[in-house]
């Protein structure tokens, strides 16, 4: 067995283990000598997270700016830009449109004819939900554009903003590409050699990932145990069902039929970085275990890994979009509304917008669908409904968002002449 393969059977037996210490001890149990297993789970998990994000910044800097400078100056860069674009676009919509037909044909928001939310007596949203979600809109996306030029990129840095961060390291690594050679050399240099160093710190952080994967799995399941979702069994049944036909067939037919790849031998390789997807429920944070898997396990240039992924993490998300269309029109059975074709056309339009617009993070598509539901005029209370189940929904969607940007890693190098991926 290979280091990385008992890696991945590591995290998956973490994982376990994980669920399993989290359903003995839930949130509040005590050890004898009064040591809270909770906060052991707690202090583990968040160490992980925090190392995760520790490697981030300067990994995406070193990556992107290495990766445009190294081929700016030779052709096909706006090439693989409308690739990529292309990939997104074409896989997110695909994604809704799974989701979109099985909510119409399981009908999961109403139950032997009444309405769900009627059964739920639809409670108010907490305070501090209906506080993040104050005059969220279709404007919001606008503003997603606008923020994506730092008025101060070390800000952003420092803030964590990927996407501003990315478009000053485009600009920063194209900028390279037109100065004098002995400069262009030297910056070259230097943030290869950054990227390099980050690479390695990355390996040291992942060879952890089984504790810190323990920790927050066992977190999730001792706060939230399993009760508080058996009204929302069938939506989570379709929720579940479209994430898995999307990325068990799917996806797969593309490695396989436009990248001409054997989709399992991908599937092994990134196993790793889709159970750190799942256990932390961030395609941002996971980003340094998909590059690494991407780079070192699949064999791709830096050059194709260093577009395709750190944009994917935040604009690409399957899943995400998914689930908005899904949840979207859960909320309007459970309501009672049925929804007609202008406004199923209108819910796949900003679904699409909204996956773009959430950021890698846990819960961003549940905020999300506020964009949504104002866009089709639905009672933002609605999101009441779904928070129960949320987490484990997210758990799956962030490893769907992370298998399709590795898919689209993979097919790209093909189609760019890399030969030598997943041999
Ligand atoms: N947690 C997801 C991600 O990081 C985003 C979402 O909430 O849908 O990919």
């Amino acid at each position: 067995m290979t280091r990385k393969n008992s890696l991945h059977w590591q995290i998956l037996l973490a994982l376990l283990l994980g669920v399993g210490a989290g359903l003995i001890w839930p949130r509040g149990a005590t050890l004898p000598g009064g040591l809270e297993p909770y906060s052991v789970f707690d202090f583990l998990g968040t160490l992980f997270l925090r190392a995760l994000k520790m490697v981030i910044v300067p990994l995406l800097a070193g990556s992107i700016i290495s990766g445009v400078a190294g081929v700016g100056a030779q052709r096909g860069l706006g090439r693989l830009f409308s690739k990529t674009f292309g990939w997104y676009v074409t896989t997110s919509l695909m994604a809704i449109l799974v989701g979109l037909l099985l909510v119409n044909i399981i009908h999961p928001g109403v139950i032997d004819g009444v309405p769900v939310g009627e059964r739920m007596g639809l409670g108010e949203a907490p305070p501090e939900l209906a506080a993040k979600l104050e005059g969220r809109g279709v404007g919001d996306i606008v503003g997603i554009v606008q923020r994506m030029v730092p008025d101060n990129p070390v800000a952003a840095a420092a803030e964590g903003q990927m996407l501003p961060l990315i478009f000053f390291c485009v600009i920063f690594g194209l900028a390279i590409t037109t100065l004098s050679e002995e400069r262009r050399k030297n910056q070259l240099g230097f943030w290869e050699s950054l990227f390099a160093t980050m690479m390695k710190i990355t390996g040291w952080v992942i060879a952890t990932a089984p504790v810190g994967i323990f920790g927050l799995m066992a977190k999730t399941t001792a706060t939230s145990g399993f009760e508080a979702f058996a009204p929302l069994a069938l939506y989570g049944v379709t929720v579940l069902g479209a994430l898995l036909i999307h990325s068990t067939i799917f996806l797969p037919l593309l490695v396989r039929i436009v990248g001409n790849l054997p989709p399992h031998r991908h599937a092994r390789v990134m196993a790793p970085a889709l159970l750190t997807a799942f256990s932390t429920r961030s395609s941002s944070a996971t980003l340094p275990l998909t590059m690494d898997r991407i780079e070192n396990g699949a064999g791709v240039s830096n050059r194709v890994t260093s577009f395709v992924l750190p944009l994917g993490a935040t604009i690409n998300m399957d899943g995400t979009a998914l689930y908005e269309c899904v949840a979207a029109m859960f909320i309007a059975q459970a309501y009672g509304v049925e929804l007609g074709f202008m406004s199923q056309v209108l819910v796949v339009m900003t679904a699409l917008l909204a996956s773009i617009g959430a950021a890698g993070i846990p819960a961003a598509g549940l905020v999300m669908i506020s964009v949504i539901l104002q866009a089709v005029g639905l009672p933002l209370e609605g999101l009441a409904l779904i928070l129960a189940i949320d987490p484990i929904l997210d758990m799956c969607r962030t490893a769907v968002n992370v298998w399709s940007d590795s898919c689209g890693a993979v097919v790209i190098a093909r189609t760019e002449g890399e030969s030598d991926v997943l041999t």
